[in-house]
C-alpha cells in the first residue's frame, strides 16, 4: 500500500533532472556551477585524500571536525562582532541541507508555528512539516521601483505584525534570497529582530549565498543584530563558498544553547576528508581576505558580469528579469511570451511548470518554475517567474542566449 506523508509533494528537482537528461536542453536549473572548483579547492582534496594521515578516512568528531571549526570560528567571529567557540557555537554537517534540517528537527515540535517567507527555498516547508510544526507564510510583495531590482520585492511589515502570536516558535530568514537575489536591508532585519524578541521566537537565518553579494549591497547577519545572537542559528555552506556542491560539507553557528537541541537529534555529519579540505581551502581565502586574488572577490565579480549579460538577453526577449543583489539565480517574468507556447500538450498544476516542460522539450533550455517556491494557497503569485541559474560558463550563457533570441 501507498503512504503518503503530507510533506511528500512532487519532487520538481527529480523531476527535471530527468527532463534534463531526456532532452538535453542548455541546463540552467538548478544551482550549480557547471565548471571545476578553485585551484585551491581542488589541490586540498588531492593532498588530503593521499594523506598518510589514517584518521582522515575514519569518523571524526560527531558535532565537527577540529580543523573546521576552528577556520569557520576564524573566518565568522568578525561578521558577528564576537568570538565565537568553534567547540561549542559550531556543528558541521552534510551540506546546509542537513544543517537545516538537524536545526527545524531539533528545535520544532507539533503545535509549533514556523514562519517563512515565499518563495522559499522548498525543503523549509516540507521539513517544517515533518518536523510536526506548521508554516505560515508571507509573501514578498513587489512595491514600484524604477526597474524591477530584487529589493523591490519587501515584507508588508503589518502583514508581518499579523503572523507572530505564543505559537510561533521559529522564523526562517534566507538573505540572500534563493531565488530573487534580494539582500534584506538593515531596517527589514531590524524589524524581523523586533518582532523575533517580542514574541521570543528564534530565528533560522540560512545565508548560504552571503559571500556572493554584488557592490554596493552588504550582507548583515542577522546574528550581528542587537539581541539576535542568543536567538540566531546562522547556517552556512562550502557547496556554495568553494563551487562545490556535491561535498556536502554544510555548518549551523550559533549559542551553545540551541546547538544542544542539534547535537541530541539526528545527525547528519559530513566526511572528514570533505571537511578537511575545506577547512584547508578556507585558511587560504582567510590569508588572502579582501584581496584582488581572494577566491570569493574573484566570484562576485564574475557573476556580477554573468548576471548584466543574462539581464541583457533577457531584456531583448522581453522576458522580465527581477535584477539580482546576490547569488546564483536570476528570476523573469515569462508572461508576455504565452502566445507562443502550446500549453495543450504539457501537464502541470501551474502554468510557470507546463511552460518550464514545454520549454525544455521544443525550445531547448532549463530553467525552474517558481510557482514551486510558494505555498499552495499562493502559487499564483510564482506562476508567471521562472528562474535561471547563470553560475554557468559564459559559453553556456551565450548557448541559452542564442536559443532564446532563436525563438523569439
Ligand atoms: N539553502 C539555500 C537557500 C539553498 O539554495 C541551498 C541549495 N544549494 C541550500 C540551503 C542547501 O545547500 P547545500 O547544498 O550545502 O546542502
Ligand atoms: N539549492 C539548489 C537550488 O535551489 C539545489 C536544489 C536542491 O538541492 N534540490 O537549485
Amino acid at each position: 500500500f501507498k503512504l503518503v506523508l503530507p510533506y511528500v509533494k512532487v519532487n520538481v528537482w527529480e523531476d527535471y533532472a530527468e527532463l534534463a537528461t531526456t532532452y538535453n536542453p542548455v541546463n540552467l536549473g538548478m544551482g550549480y556551477p557547471d565548471f571545476l572548483p578553485p585551484h585551491h579547492i581542488i589541490d586540498a582534496l588531492t593532498e588530503v585524500l593521499s594523506s598518510e594521515d589514517v584518521m582522515l578516512q575514519q569518523y571524526t568528531r560527531a558535532e565537527g571536525h577540529p580543523r573546521l571549526v576552528k577556520a569557520l570560528a576564524k573566518m565568522y567571529s568578525p561578521s558577528v562582532n564576537r568570538f565565537i567557540d568553534p567547540l561549542e557555537e559550531i556543528i558541521t554537517f552534510a551540506g546546509a541541507f542537513g544543517a537545516l534540517y538537524c536545526t527545524i528537527m531539533g528545535h520544532i515540535q507539533q503545535g509549533d508555528e514556523v514562519i517563512i517567507i515565499e518563495p522559499f527555498f522548498d525543503c523549509y516547508q516540507s521539513m517544517v512539516i515533518a518536523a510536526g510544526g506548521t508554516p505560515k507564510y508571507i509573501p514578498l510583495r513587489f512595491q514600484d521601483g524604477d526597474a524591477t531590482q530584487s529589493s523591490d520585492w519587501v515584507l508588508d511589515f503589518k502583514e508581518l505584525d499579523g503572523l507572530f502570536n505564543s505559537k510561533t516558535k521559529a522564523f526562517i530568514l534566507n538573505t540572500p534570497h534563493n531565488p530573487f537575489g534580494k539582500v534584506f536591508n538593515k531596517t527589514e532585519l531590524l524589524y524581523i529582530a523586533h518582532l523575533c524578541q517580542k514574541w521570543n521566537v528564534m530565528c533560522i537565518a540560512d545565508e548560504v549565498y552571503e559571500w556572493l553579494v554584488y557592490e554596493p549591497k552588504r550582507h548583515i547577519k542577522m546574528a550581528s543584530l542587537p539581541g539576535m545572537w542568543e536567538r540566531t542559528i546562522s547556517i552556512g555552506s562550502a557547496g556554495k563558498t568553494h563551487c562545490i556542491t556535491g561535498l556536502k560539507v554544510g555548518w549551523a553557528i550559533g549559542p551553545k544553547h540551541l546547538l544542544i537541541n542539534l547535537q541530541s537529534g539526528p545527525k547528519l555529519p559530513s566526511s572528514p576528508f570533505a571537511q578537511e579540505a575545506i577547512a584547508i581551502g578556507i585558511e587560504k581565502d582567510l590569508a588572502r581576505f579582501g584581496q584582488d586574488d581572494c577566491f570569493q572577490q574573484l566570484l562576485r565579480k564574475s557573476l556580477k558580469l554573468k548576471t548584466d549579460y543574462m539581464v541583457e538577453v533577457l531584456r531583448e526577449i522581453v522576458m522580465e528579469p527581477i535584477v539580482p543583489d546576490a547569488g546564483i539565480f536570476l528570476v523573469a517574468d515569462w508572461a508576455s511570451l504565452e502566445a507562443k507556447v502550446d500549453f495543450s500538450s504539457e501537464t502541470g498544476t501551474c502554468k510557470d511548470l507546463q511552460f518550464t516542460k514545454w520549454f525544455i522539450k521544443n525550445v531547448g533550455v532549463q530553467m525552474i518554475p517558481v510557482s514551486i517556491f510558494y505555498s499552495d494557497a499562493n502559487k499564483g503569485l510564482g506562476q508567471n517567474l521562472v528562474r535561471l541559474c547563470y553560475i554557468k560558463k559564459d559559453e553556456c550563457l551565450q548557448k541559452a542566449a542564442n536559443v532564446f533570441r532563436e525563438w523569439k
